[in-house]
């Protein structure tokens, strides 16, 4: 899934009627009694994700924190033709979400009624940006692989399925530096292997760290990059003995990946 953001659902909320339902930091906006078991199931859903990236990153430490402002809407359509339509997104997009943009203050999800993916997929996925998001506050602090392995880290399977990925790759002698990735802004990127390579190499990283080193370690890395370190110093801060530098980093990776 090739991840975007939109500054774009401003408007939706004064297009056609919709209802509505309410959790604790999400509502659900959809539009006929008929999906109402569907929203509250989001709703339970984007609940158990946003309290599992929250640990993951270390957010539930700092529970002054915790709240949202204001709750994040969720905007599911009943079908591909009208997202498209109200949302201006492409044939290809499956959902989209907005937050952080200039001169946007809420935070909202769209997507519309689809397979199972939206559930194991997109909404694990949009969730986790945005608690990272809140989390570090000033996105140029967060490497764009970074921020997109976070988030599929959260998509049921991705994980497995990326390190497969990656192991043929690498055996082909295609993978990407970290020094590399560090800056490489995919969102540029139209050679589709190479978006697969920066997607299974981050999320890929993410899973090497967390599985090997645990997580209480992977909270120190989030909370040392919300606090601005550059990545590379934020790593050796938050894995002193374990990892030196970002080419360490990269080699102990790739030595599980053979
Ligand atoms: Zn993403």
């Amino acid at each position: 899934m090739v991840c975007f953001f939109w500054g774009g659902f401003v408007s939706l909320a004064h297009s056609q009627e919709w209802l509505e339902e309410k959790s604790k930091h999400f509502s659900v906006e959809y539009r006929g009694r008929a999906d109402l078991s569907t929203a509250q199931k989001i709703l339970r859903d984007a609940e158990s994700y946003y309290s599992k990236v929250g640990d993951l990153i270390g957010y539930t430490r700092y529970s002054d924190f915790w709240t949202w402002d204001q709750r994040v809407q969720i905007y599911f359509y009943p079908d591909k033709v009208s997202f498209m339509k109200e949302t201006g997104q492409p044939e290809w997009s499956t959902g989209v979400s907005a937050s952080h943009q200039p001169g946007v203050t809420q935070r909202a999800i769209a997507s519309f009624k689809q397979s199972q993916d939206f559930f194991d997929g997109l909404l694990p996925h949009e969730v986790s940006h945005l608690v990272l998001h809140d989390f570090v506050g000033d996105l140029k602090k967060l490497p764009l692989w970074f921020d997109e392995g976070v988030a599929q880290f959260q998509e049921a399977k991705k994980s497995e399925i990326a390190d497969r990925m990656m192991r043929s790759y690498i055996a082909q002698g295609q993978y990407v530096h970290l020094d590399s990735l560090m800056t490489w802004n995919v969102r540029e990127e139209k050679d589709q292997t190479k978006v697969n390579v920066f997607y299974g190499e981050s999320v890929s990283l993410i899973n090497f760290l967390i599985k090997k080193y645990g997580s209480s370690a992977f909270n120190d890395l989030c909370r040392h990059i919300r606090d601005g370190l550059p990545f590379e110093m934020a790593l050796q801060k938050a894995y002193t003995n374990q990892l030196n530098n970002l080419q360490d980093l990269e080699d102990k990776w790739l030595r599980t990946m053979k």
